[in-house]
């Protein structure tokens, strides 16, 4: 504890060369000028009152919205009875989650981790490691998609492969081959006898709210079937009912080897998790991964508790009507604001508005509006509510992003 505020190290918190400051929090981040000290549902509210609506529930991760009932009362009951205890021991909460994510999956086991990127280096390991005790060793390659996201460790950034991510951070891990998004004969030409795995975002997020169509999952998964190597999706993002089921690929009726999953599946705790067949796992036996934190009783605590209130079909229908009332309300935007916005695009309550002006300042104007939504890459608004919104919010949040878009054409 420090008793009084320590001197402001730098006023403007921005690297400045003449002074060689650096301010307090590495300035990895190009922050808003808003700060939060409470959220209820889908409102941020500011310490003067200020009330927000919330369309970015914390890039997906708040998908029952601020301060649910059951999940504070869950983190509350496990953070009175046992914080941590380490993967030494058996972790009730973590067997459960596990459990329950295995009954309402197409995986048969779960590795628990704190974070995407996290689940991002497993599932890499979980597929080499897998063609290796089988008797394939070369087989190490990852093909990615460009436009991609798969987090920010060396991994992740091997596997996103944009020169944004990677410039200046030296070697490369290497494996990765990229093949831009619909590239179907770069894809096939990339696959030879060193291919361990197809990785890719069923709906890429940080690219630009971009869904791959069924017809191209469905494809994706008999080209793996047919070379024989894995499918790796990466739905920390899109997945634990985002799109309106509780994981995007079941739309499109096929199942990955090998699953990705963090964000939302915490509702605001940091939790994530690698899910996997017994087939693709089949290397990672005892002693082969770890992780202090991961399948801690606290974030298992309230993952159990997000997959209570999510896993089930009357919340997901839900989902879809709302998302489908949202769509039409966003469609009349755009129509209503031709030199602001393009297009609506997405799938669920993951729903992205092409720009005609920079997403930025969209952005901007929408926290005038009194309205939180997120850019993306390709120049699209990223809107991500939490799903718990209701329908007069829905309303409300269109009123405002109107209002937003009102204000940029005056301007
Ligand atoms: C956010 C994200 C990640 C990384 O997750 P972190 O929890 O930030 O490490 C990975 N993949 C996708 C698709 C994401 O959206």
């Amino acid at each position: 504890m420090i008793d009084s505020a320590p001197p402001m190290r730098h006023s403007k918190g921005l690297f400045d060369k003449e002074t060689a400051m650096i301010p307090s929090i590495l300035p990895t981040y190009n922050r808003a000028p808003l700060s939060f000290v409470k959220g209820e549902g889908a409102w941020l509210i500011e310490a003067d009152g200020r009330r927000f609506l919330d369309l970015g529930a914390g890039i997906a991760v708040n998908a029952l919205g601020h301060a649910h009932p059951k999940l504070v009362a869950a983190l509350t009951k496990q953070a009175e009875a046992l914080w941590h205890t380490s993967n030494l021991y058996q972790i009730p909460a973590q067997q459960e989650l596990a459990d329950r994510l295995v009954a309402a999956t197409f995986a048969d086991t779960v590795f628990f981790t704190n974070s995407g990127t996290e689940a991002c280096e497993l599932a890499v390991k979980m597929a080499r490691k897998h063609f290796y005790e089988a008797g394939q060793p070369e087989r190490t390659d990852i093909i990615a998609f460009e436009g991609s996201f798969h987090g920010r460790s060396s991994a992740g950034i091997a596997a996103a492969g944009s020169e944004k991510m990677t410039k200046g951070f030296g070697p490369l891990l290497p494996g990765f081959k990229h093949v831009a998004w619909g590239d179907h004969d770069g894809l096939h030409a990339a696959i030879d006898d060193h291919t361990a795995a197809i990785l890719i975002e069923p709906v890429q997020g940080e690219g630009g709210i971009r869904p791959l169509p069924d017809q191209c999952l469905k494809g994706l998964r008999a080209l793996c079937d047919e070379r024989g190597i894995l499918l790796i999706l990466d739905e920390v993002q899109c997945g634990v009912g985002r799109t309106g089921r509780l994981f995007a690929h079941e739309w499109a009726g096929v199942t990955p080897d090998i699953m990705m999953v963090a964000k939302g599946i915490g509702g605001g705790f940091p939790l994530g998790a690698v899910l996997a067949t017994e087939h693709a796992a089949s290397g990672m036996t005892a002693g082969t991964h770890g992780s202090t934190y991961g399948g801690n009783p606290l974030g298992c605590a309230v993952g159990c508790a997000v997959m209570a209130e999510i896993a089930t079909p009357e919340f997901l229908a839900e989902v879809n009507r709302k998302a489908a009332f949202l769509r039409q309300r966003l469609e009349g935007l755009v129509a209503a604001h031709p030199t602001v916005f393009e297009a609506v695009r997405g799938m669920g309550l993951m729903l992205g508005l092409k720009c005609k002006v920079p997403n930025t300042e969209v952005v901007q104007a929408g926290y005038a509006a009194l309205v939180a939504t997120v850019p993306a890459a390709d120049n699209v608004l990223r809107l991500l509510p939490p799903l718990t919104i209701t329908d007069d919010e829905i309303s409300e949040a269109v009123t405002r992003l109107d209002a937003a878009a009102t204000a940029l054409e005056t301007a």
